[in-house]
């Protein structure tokens, strides 16, 4: 990484984090002709972007069912079509590795669940399909599955290929992009916002924050708005083929696929659940975790015996306290932009949100669906 000094720098908007949603807002700001600089603590997509197994999925983390009940039809289907509209903004930049998304159930419960979130979803344009035990046995290889839910459209992408991609877009759009350049805090006066770094001050109209679930540090805000919460993935050795679907179980606590070359990558945040602040930020795999994921891979495919692993790490997500992006300005704070909190969906809504918070930065309004996303629903006013 090349070394960075600072300007002192001027610019309009100063975006902060390099992941997917940093690079995503950036390039969506300097395609309206908006100068835009971004600061990246370490290196491009060195966050959480690139520590997921690469599953698109439409919706949020919660099951389409449990969505209408808490929100009403009309919004869930808001939301779902937004997820919809990202997944197409992610298939115009790279290839998928996967076709298809299948969510296993193991348990009657989820089967029950699922059969809901299918009569919902029929009534909208989504082509999702309801699979009994035999078909989603031999679709995911696993015995131990007793039906499953197939999202035809869902797809599984290399995340670094997406935020190399995205990167390159905003570049050639005039945006900047700098890495190792950490922005320690963020001053109000009068007449800007002043960004300080290690390596000088940023000056800017308007700041963006895409730091998911380092944001806290940088906005108390955040302190309550988003927990941070660790995951962890793994790719094995070569394995014999099993399944040529993305799979995901436990309502997306778990998702896996296998590689063409037999390797399979899963990703999960189960079982870091009651991990204390202090660990959540250490940056070293957890023994449990990874003891964790093994035997989950076993439940699910007994047949494997031994599971030689290549590559294990970990990521920091971002969770909202109500389970929906922030995305929009603070409350009492209209320069300072929140594009965060994506509750372990951030390759499922980054790119759509960072087209409408672009258009607002550039007209001062944002497109109605992504109002339910605003910051704002988190005060008593809102
Ligand atoms: C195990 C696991 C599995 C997952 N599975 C999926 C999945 O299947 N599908 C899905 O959509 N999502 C999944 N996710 C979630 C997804 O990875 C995140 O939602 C997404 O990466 C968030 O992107 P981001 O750009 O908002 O945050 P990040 O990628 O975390 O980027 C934030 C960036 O900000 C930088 N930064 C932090 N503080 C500062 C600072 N003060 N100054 C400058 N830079 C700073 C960090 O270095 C980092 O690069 C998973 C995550 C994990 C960990």
């Amino acid at each position: 990484m090349k070394k960075q000094t600072l300007g002192p720098e001027r610019t309009d908007v100063a975006v902060v984090g390099g992941g997917v949603s940093g690079v995503a807002i950036a390039g969506a700001l300097a395609r309206r002709g908006i100068e835009t600089l971004l600061l990246e603590g370490e290196t491009l997509g060195a966050g959480a972007s690139s520590a997921m197994p690469g599953h698109i999925f439409l919706g949020l983390v919660d099951p389409y069912n449990r969505i209408v009940t808490a929100l009403g039809a009309v919004r869930a289907g808001q939301i779902w079509e937004i997820s919809a509209e990202n997944r197409r903004q992610v298939r115009k930049r790279i290839p998928p590795l996967r076709e298809g998304l299948l969510a296993l159930a193991q348990k009657p419960h989820e089967l029950r669940e699922f059969e809901e979130a299918f009569t919902l979803l029929s009534r909208h344009p989504f082509p999702v399909e309801s699979w009994d035990e035999k078909r989603a046995r031999e679709a995911s290889g696993s015995p131990k599955v007793i039906g499953g839910l197939y999202d035809p459209e869902g797809i599984v992408i290399d995340p670094t290929l997406l935020v190399a991609a995205l990167a390159k877009e905003a570049r050639a759009a005039g945006a900047r992009l700098l890495e190792g350049i950490e922005v320690e805090g963020i001053e109000s006066t009068n007449r800007d916002l002043q960004l300080s770094t290690p390596h000088g001050k940023v000056h800017t109209e308007i700041v963006v924050i895409a730091t998911n679930g380092y944001a806290r540090r940088l906005h108390p805000f955040f302190g309550h708005a988003i927990l941070p919460r660790k995951g962890q993935f793994l790719r094995t050795r070569p394995l014999p083929p099993m399944t040529t679907l993305g799979l995901h179980a436990n309502f997306g606590s778990e998702a896996w696929y296998q590689e063409k070359g037999g390797r399979i990558v899963l990703g999960s945040l189960r079982w870091f659940e009651r991990e204390g602040e202090e660990r959540i930020w250490n940056p070293q795999p957890a023994a449990r975790m990874t003891e964790g994921m093994i035997t989950f891979l076993r439940e699910f495919h007994p047949e494997l015996g031994e599971i030689p692993l290549e590559r294990v790490g970990v990521g920091i997500m971002g969770f909202s306290c109500d389970g929906l992006p922030l995305v929009g300005p603070l409350p009492g704070a209209p320069r300072i932009v929140s594009m965060a909190g994506f509750c372990g969906r951030g390759f499922g809504f980054a790119l759509a949100c960072a087209e409408a918070l672009a258009g607002m930065i550039e007209t001062g309004t944002i497109a109605p669906p992504y109002r339910l996303f605003s910051p704002r629903r988190l005060t008593i006013a809102g």
